[in-house]
């Protein structure tokens, strides 16, 4: 085994922060004098009780969630809230649908099973690489919900916009882009995010819940998966994933200790500088249309597999790792998430120019018959 940690570029469960892992390290087999770990305590018990309830308000404080909305932590992963958002939300009006990705075209799926859904933007004849404009979104009115995913993991693309609906509740899937940046929570009825992207690792599902939006799910739905059940528990009806919550809370202090505007900044520079070195690199081609650029997924390409196999196998020599595409893309992806630091980003840009380098030597060599 290798004595340094990588650069992990993997879309999720992905890169934690080091301080993160340090502390949990150290935690790991006797936590603030109890004689146990956090994996062996009772949920019930006060030490995990204040945990709890330190990871939440940490979340709350540095992403100023409101006195209107719960914060729920949740198993089952984004993919259980396609389900539990039109269980709790879905009226007989109906529900509005955007599909920039595969997610969002999941969670239609489901709803379906629920209620009528209508599908206000469909990317998929593009491949899924762009984002529609607030002028493309024609919702209908007294809907019960519009939901979309504002970051697309597999594609790579953002909404860099709220969307305006008329009063048409707001649900949104932010899986791969909650604390990457502040977020008005007054604007939405349900935000909720699998914790593996930016936040935890894998095993916590989080949702933001405007308290007054729970309590409506239909007779039949499954008691965990009640919005207002999780709400008058403290999200601990059952179980709950408490390592997880654990390393959360870490997470959020870490996290407190930058702020989230300043995270932001960090997240854009970023982004900017790995675009900028894949626009200058011919070699390389980008998925995304400009305007609707991922922060937190960066997808591209060579003009061909084998290139695109060397490109990531060179990569992983040199310490930059899980560089490949999702398997509906293929091509690359850099998944730069909050706990990729600067000099990640830095070292990944360094060796695309060199690829590119290479590369266009090579073709300059074979056309003149060297
Ligand atoms: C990963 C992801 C999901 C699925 O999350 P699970 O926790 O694996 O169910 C859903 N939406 C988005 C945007 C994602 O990135």
């Amino acid at each position: 085994m290798g004595e340094a940690r990588v650069y992990n570029f993997a879309a999720g469960p992905s890169q934690l922060p080091l301080p993160v892992l340090e502390q949990a390290g150290r935690e790991m087999m006797n936590y603030h004098g109890t004689g146990m770990s956090v994996m062996e305590m009772s949920h019930r018990s006060s030490v995990f009780r204040q945990i709890a309830v330190h990871a939440r308000d940490r979340f709350r404080e540095l992403m100023n969630v409101p006195d209107t909305h719960d914060i729920l932590f949740l198993q089952g992963g984004a993919s259980s809230q396609f389900s539990m958002v039109p269980l709790n939300l879905m009226t007989e009006a109906g529900a509005e649908y955007a599909l920039t990705g595969s997610f969002s075209a999941k969670a239609a799926a489901e709803a379906e099973k629920y209620g009528n859904v209508h599908i206000v933007f469909d990317g998929r004849g593009n491949g899924y690489s762009r984002i529609p404009d607030q002028s493309e979104l024609k919702l209908k009115p007294g809907s019960s919900y519009f939901h979309y995913c504002e970051n697309n993991t597999i594609y790579g693309t953002a909404w860099h916009y709220m969307p305006q609906t008329d009063g048409v509740p707001l649900v949104c899937d932010m899986s791969s882009s909650l604390t990457s940046h502040p977020v008005d929570f007054l604007q939405y009825d349900v935000v909720y995010a699998g914790a593996q992207k930016n936040m935890a690792p894998a095993g916590l599902t989080l949702a933001v819940v405007r308290r007054d939006a729970a309590g409506h799910e239909s007779a039949s739905a499954p008691l965990m998966m009640s919005y207002q059940r999780m709400i008058e528990s403290g999200s601990m009806y059952n179980t709950p994933p408490c390592w997880q919550i654990y390393m959360f809370g870490l997470q959020m202090d870490w996290l407190a200790g930058i702020g989230v505007e300043e995270m932001e900044k960090i997240n854009r520079q970023k982004a900017d500088l790995l675009y900028g070195t894949l626009e200058n690199c011919p070699v390389f081609h980008l998925h995304a249309e400009k305007n609707s650029r991922s922060l937190m997924n960066v997808t591209f390409r060579t003009a061909d597999e084998e290139m695109d196999r060397e490109f990531i196998c060179g990569a992983e020599e040199v310490g930059l790792v899980n560089l490949k595409g999702h398997r509906l893309t293929g091509g690359m992806r850099a998944s730069i998430y909050n706990a990729m630091p600067p000099e990640g980003v830095k070292a990944l840009c360094g060796y695309i120019e060199s690829f590119d380098r290479k590369h266009r030597r090579q073709a300059v060599c074979t056309e003149s018959g060297f």
